[in-house]
């Protein structure tokens, strides 16, 4: 037979070996939550990272002059998208680039309101028109000048 006190004692113990266990589980818990929260946070980080260099950014200070006294979307949004259109004088689907309006709008100072109309062989013929059509009006004023004198 055991004693009172033995039972006590037995007790006492088996609560003690108790709460240790619960502490260390508690603690574990902690730890893992802990772990896991910097996992999420490192993991947002380089999700973030990642969404942040895809995207083609606007640098405001760069666009060429606006007449007008709003602003268009993508300046608000504040990174270019890519842009679906088709061309006027073909009527081929195209995309419009972020990278290629970041290029129109921030290099070749385009008009912040001017957006691709024509696709890419379309753009190379209109720029050769316009150049023909230059030269000729150059050459028809020379042409007349060169008569006058005469
Ligand atoms: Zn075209």
């Amino acid at each position: 037979m055991k004693s009172g006190k033995q039972r006590r004692q037995e007790m006492n113990l088996d609560r003690a070996a108790r709460r240790a266990a619960d502490a260390a589980l508690a603690q574990k818990a902690r730890l893992e939550e802990r772990i896991r929260k910097a996992a999420i946070a490192r993991g947002e980080k380089i999700r973030s990272l990642a969404s942040v260099s895809k995207k083609i950014l606007v640098n405001a200070a760069n666009l060429g002059p606006n007449v007008s006294c709003g602003w268009p979307e993508f300046v608000h949004r504040g990174y270019y998208v890519d842009l679906p259109f088709t061309c006027k004088a073909c009527g081929v689907h195209e995309v419009w680039t972020a990278t290629q309006q970041k290029w129109w709008y921030e290099s070749a100072k385009g008009g912040v309101w001017t957006a691709a109309v024509l696709c890419r062989p379309c753009r190379v013929k209109e720029r050769e028109r316009k150049i023909t059509a230059r030269q000729e009006h150059f050459e028809g004023l020379e042409r007349k000048q060169l008569n006058t004198k005469e």
